[in-house]
C-alpha cells in the first residue's frame, strides 16, 4: 500500500503521482504508473527499500531505454536515477554515480583526455542500468572496464564488489538477482590523446547513424544474438523487416530493432515481439531472448 503523505514527505516535489510512463522510456509508450520519485540520498533509497519490504513495488530506471512498460501501466513506484549524478577521477579510475548518462561520461572523458570508454558512444543508457545488463557494443561490455560496485542488496546491506567476485555474462550480470540498487562503479581509464578519442567516438557514432534507425523511438536492440548467430539477421531473411501492428514496425534499417512510429502501444510492440519469436522457432528452430526487459503485466 503506498502512502501518499509519507512519500511526499520525504520526496516533496520530486515525488509525481500518477505519471505517464511514456515520459520516461526511449520507447515513448506505457501506461500510468502510481508515483514516480527522484531519489538523491542513500537515505531515500534506504527508505524505498523499506517500502519495497513492506510490500510496495519498486523499479528502478535510469534512461529506460532497455524496458518495456505495460499499457496497464505499473502499480508501485519508479524511482529515476538521475540524482545520482557525480563523476569523479583519480588516479586511473573514474568513480561515476549510476544516474550518469554515459554520453556524459563520455564527455567527461573527452574533457579530461581519458581513454578506454568509447566503445560505449552512442548506447543511450545510464551507468546504472549498463551495469545491470553488461550493455556493450563492438565487442566490449562496460564489465571489461569495471574495477568494483557500490549498492544496497536485497538484504538492506550496502556492499562494495570487485568486478572478479561478480558473474558477467553477453547482457547480463547477477546483480539483476542480489542489488536493489547500484549507486556508483569504479571504472578504469587510461590518459590518452583527445584527438583521436574524439576520432573513435565519431566512427562510432558514423557507424551507428548509418547502420540503426535513430530517428524513432526505440529501445535498442529487441533480442539477444542467439550464441554463433545473429537475431538481426535472422529477422531479416524471415521476411520480417517492415513487419507493422498498429504503429509499432520492424525497421526496414536494423530488422532487431522495433520502432514507434508515432502512436504505437506497448502491446503492439509486445505482440510483434511474439509474432518474430514465433516466425524464428518455426524456421530456425531457434528461441530468441528478449534483451529488454518486460514492466508489468503483458497478455
Ligand atoms: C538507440 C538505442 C541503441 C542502443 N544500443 C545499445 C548497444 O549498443 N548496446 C547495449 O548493450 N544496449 C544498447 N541499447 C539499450 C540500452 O541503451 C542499454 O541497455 C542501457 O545500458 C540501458 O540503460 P538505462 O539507464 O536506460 O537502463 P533502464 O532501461 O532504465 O533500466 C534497465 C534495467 O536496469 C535497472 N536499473 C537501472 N538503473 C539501476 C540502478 N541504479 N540500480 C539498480 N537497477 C537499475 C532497471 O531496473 C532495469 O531492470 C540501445 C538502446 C537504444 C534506444
Amino acid at each position: 500500500m503506498i502512502h501518499k503523505k509519507q512519500i511526499e514527505g520525504i520526496f516533496g516535489e520530486r515525488a509525481v503521482f500518477n505519471a505517464s510512463a511514456r515520459k520516461f522510456t526511449t520507447f515513448k509508450t506505457g501506461g500510468s504508473v502510481a508515483v514516480i520519485v527522484f531519489p538523491s540520498t542513500e537515505k531515500e533509497i534506504d527508505f524505498l527499500f523499506d517500502l519495497n519490504k513492506d510490500g510496495v513495488c519498486v523499479k528502478f530506471i535510469g534512461c529506460g531505454s532497455n524496458i518495456l512498460i505495460s499499457d496497464d501501466g505499473f502499480d508501485g513506484i519508479i524511482a529515476i536515477t538521475r540524482n545520482f549524478s557525480s563523476i569523479e577521477y583519480s588516479d586511473n579510475f573514474l568513480r561515476i554515480f549510476s544516474g550518469v548518462e554515459l554520453k556524459k561520461v563520455l564527455g567527461f572523458c573527452v574533457k579530461n583526455t581519458l581513454q578506454n570508454l568509447e566503445f560505449l558512444a552512442g548506447i543511450p543508457g545510464t551507468v546504472g542500468g549498463s551495469i545491470i545488463g553488461n550493455a556493450g557494443a563492438n565487442n566490449k561490455s562496460i564489465s571489461d572496464v569495471i574495477h568494483s560496485i557500490r549498492f544496497l542488496d536485497k538484504n538492506g546491506f550496502w556492499c562494495e564488489k570487485r568486478k572478479d567476485d561478480i558473474i558477467w555474462g553477453y547482457r547480463y550480470s547477477d546483480l539483476r538477482r542480489y542489488a536493489f540498487f547500484v549507486e556508483w562503479a569504479r571504472i578504469s581509464v587510461e590518459k590518452g590523446d583527445r584527438k583521436i578519442i574524439k576520432e573513435n567516438i565519431k566512427d562510432i557514432m558514423k557507424k551507428r547513424i548509418q547502420n540503426q534507425p535513430l530517428g524513432y523511438p526505440s529501445a535498442g536492440c529487441i533480442f539477444k544474438n542467439p550464441p554463433g548467430n545473429f537475431a538481426g539477421m535472422l529477422i531479416e531473411n524471415s521476411g520480417l523487416k517492415g513487419f507493422r501492428i498498429g504503429d509499432a514496425e520492424v525497421s526496414n534499417k536494423h530488422a532487431n530493432f522495433i520502432i514507434n512510429l508515432g502512436n504505437a502501444t506497448s502491446l503492439d510492440i509486445w505482440k510483434i515481439m511474439v509474432h518474430i519469436q514465433s516466425t524464428i522457432k518455426k524456421k530456425y528452430n531457434i528461441d530468441l531472448e528478449p534483451e529488454i526487459e518486460l514492466i508489468g503485466r503483458f497478455p
